[in-house]
């Protein structure tokens, strides 16, 4: 009945018109069929489930593997007037016996449980004494080893098709390459699936990366630009988190940082502050993410570089859930680079898995350094191909221009044959550009022949090009001695002018730099009237108990702020609105307006 899921579109979730793939999951859902579904992060997957949950008969269970997540979704659909709940083991006596009694009288249309939930025997049994319609099994990566985050309970959930084998199942997943995607087929015993794959592209989010030179620097340049935007600068040691978090809140900015070293209480009241949009900014490790489900995060900073491109996307893809535009900037050096490596090495992982994880380290660094689409460079990573540039990279943005760096390259490599291969890239650096440092002199290298031999050059030009070097395979980086230069085969044919040595040249052209990127939703809204929005929703937040974002978006209060609405069917037009909503807020929100 395509015409009653147009209308649980707008009259429940108050929207318009479905996203990409939407639609033909649905009816694929709803006409009893299992379905793997692979869309990113903010692709709309819950959807996906949710729709068909209301417009069939019986209840939908959804599986999931985080309690906070859970209770957000669920907070979520209460807020549109639709009768959901969460089982997990945590709960009292008496909230477990209030959905009991939901469930009995048929009120309850989704349930949303654990995976030890759902397998236990008690439940399955439970279940067998309603009318159920669908399974939904969200992050369906986690039952595949070759998944990302793979979780020994999510095994047990293939119980789902031998205990009910005629009940359509629906598997959602935003991380899944086609080795995983078809390991999720076999071990949840998907019978006769399809699968729906939209692009990992996220179109809204703008990447860029940039030599870890004058990281502060480039910070507060990055922060002027998001003033009063919610972003993450995550940092690879705890240290590190809280020395930024101080040194920006020096600036009058509202940081605060977050990693697994803090109590609990300071950890959870550090992530409501966020998803209450009255801290903006976090300062974290890794720790930080599983479980936000912030939609305005508006950009994302790896003041390190991440250990590989599955962690590095993941975390940028926490910002611009919501679809508006986001930007990530992603810091690479050389530091970075070998004490990830350390890390590597040091573990006591098997060799193997050693291997791996040192190639997809490599790959990581291949990244930041591509001269080309870095979208494209993912995509191909997670086995997408397309050669078209993407639009939304600093390389696509501003193509480098590139230049004739065989003199460069032949001053890098006396400089470093003349120190017998005993120099780091700083010192290196420093030699080239003929500084007086402590070190410099203390090894005499002012007497080298190459001293000062680079001194035009500026610092970062130098690192950059080094770097490119080492890239283009003229120079090495001994990680096992002490990160010191050292040449290769290739060196020789450049010293002897038989290998030319083509550098991107290290400034970006002034023209283009204001080139702007298109997004749809560059909307013109009265932000004094959006301010005041904000500052109602965070009122009725902390009433209702729930995130502000549970109440309304960032891009709903912004088109009430371009529209203007003046009565409830104007209102029902903003995308974001459906009935209950109106019901609820609709007078606050007018008498606002007015
Ligand atoms: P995912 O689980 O794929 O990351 P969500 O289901 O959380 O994505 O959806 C991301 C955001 O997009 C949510 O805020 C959701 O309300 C919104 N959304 C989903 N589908 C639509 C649609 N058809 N029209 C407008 N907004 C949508
Ligand atoms: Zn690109």
């Amino acid at each position: 009945m395509p015409s009653s899921v147009q209308t649980i579109l707008k009259e429940v979730f108050g929207y318009n018109s479905f996203r990409l793939n939407q639609a033909k999951i649905i009816d694929h859902v709803m006409d009893g069929h299992d379905t793997l579904v692979v869309m990113p992060t903010g692709g709309g997957k819950s959807l996906c489930y949710q729709v068909p949950a209301l417009a069939m008969d019986g209840l939908t269970i959804v599986v999931s593997p985080l309690i906070a997540l859970m209770q957000d979704q669920v907070n979520a659909l209460l807020q549109l007037g639709v009768s959901a709940a969460t089982f997990h083991s945590n709960l009292s006596m008496e909230e477990s016996s209030s959905i009991n009694q939901k469930l009995h009288d048929g009120k309850l249309k989704l349930l949303y449980v654990s995976p030890e939930k759902l397998s236990s025997e008690g439940f399955i049994r439970m279940l067998r004494t309603y009318k159920v319609s669908l399974f939904a099994i969200d992050e369906a990566h986690c039952v595949s080893t070759w998944g990302n985050d793979f979780r020994p309970d999510y095994v047990r959930l293939r119980i789902i098709k031998e205990q009910f084998p005629n009940i359509p199942v629906v598997a959602l997943t935003a991380t899944a390459d086609s080795t995983t995607q078809d390991d999720i087929l076999v071990q949840l015993k998907l019978s006769k699936p399809k699968k729906f794959i939209n692009s990992f592209e996220r179109k809204n989010i703008t990447q860029a990366v940039s030599p870890g030179k004058e990281r502060l620097k480039q910070i507060y340049n990055f922060i002027g630009k998001h003033q009063g935007q919610a972003g993450i600068v995550y940092c690879l040691s705890r240290k590190g988190t809280e020395s930024l978090a101080e040194k920006l809140e020096s600036r009058g900015l509202q940081a605060d940082y977050y990693h697994a070293g803090r109590s609990a209480e300071d950890r959870a009241r550090v992530q409501q502050a966020f998803q209450e949009d009255s801290i903006d900014i976090i300062c974290a490790t890794i720790a930080f993410g599983m479980g936000i489900d912030k939609p305005n995060i508006r950009w994302v900073i790896h003041y390190n570089m991440p250990k590989n491109l599955e962690a590095y996307y993941q975390e940028i893809g926490r910002s611009g859930r919501d679809g508006a535009p986001a930007e990530a900037l992603l810091f690479y050096s050389w530091a970075d680079m070998s004490q990830l490596s350390r890390f590597i090495t040091e573990g006591n992982a098997d060799a193997t898995f050693k291997e791996i994880q040192t190639a997809k380290l490599e790959r990581m660094w291949q990244y930041a350094n591509a001269q080309s689409c870095r979208t494209n460079f993912i995509l191909n990573y997670f086995g997408e191909y397309r050669s078209e540039g993407c639009g939304h990279c600093d390389n696509c943005i501003y193509p480098p221009q590139f230049i004739d760096g065989t003199t460069y390259a032949k001053m890098a490599l006396s400089g470093v044959i003349r120190c017998h291969e005993k120099l780091t890239l700083q010192v290196l650096m420093d030699l080239l550009k003929g500084s007086y440092k402590q070190e410099i002199r203390h090894l005499a290298l002012d007497q080298i022949k190459t001293f000062g031999a680079g001194r035009e050059l500026p610092y970062p030009h130098w690192a950059s090009y080094l770097n490119q070097m080492i890239n283009l395979g003229i120079l090495r980086i001994d990680l096992a001695d002490g990160s010191k230069i050292k040449t290769t085969p290739l060196s020789k044919p450049v010293l002897t002018d038989e290998l030319p040595v083509s550098l991107a040249q290290y400034e970006k052209p002034q023209v283009k730099k204001e080139k702007k990127i298109k997004h749809e939703e560059n909307m013109d809204y009265d932000s004094s009237l959006f301010d005041q929005l904000k500052k109602w929703r965070l009122g009725k937040a902390r009433v209702l108990k729930v995130p502000p974002y549970v109440i309304m978006h960032d891009r709903t209060l912004k088109a009430i702020a371009a529209a203007k609405p003046s009565d409830d069917n104007q209102l029902l037009n903003i995308d974001g609105i459906g009935k209950a909503k109106l019901e609820k807020f609709g007078a606050d929100i007018l008498s606002l307006v007015n």
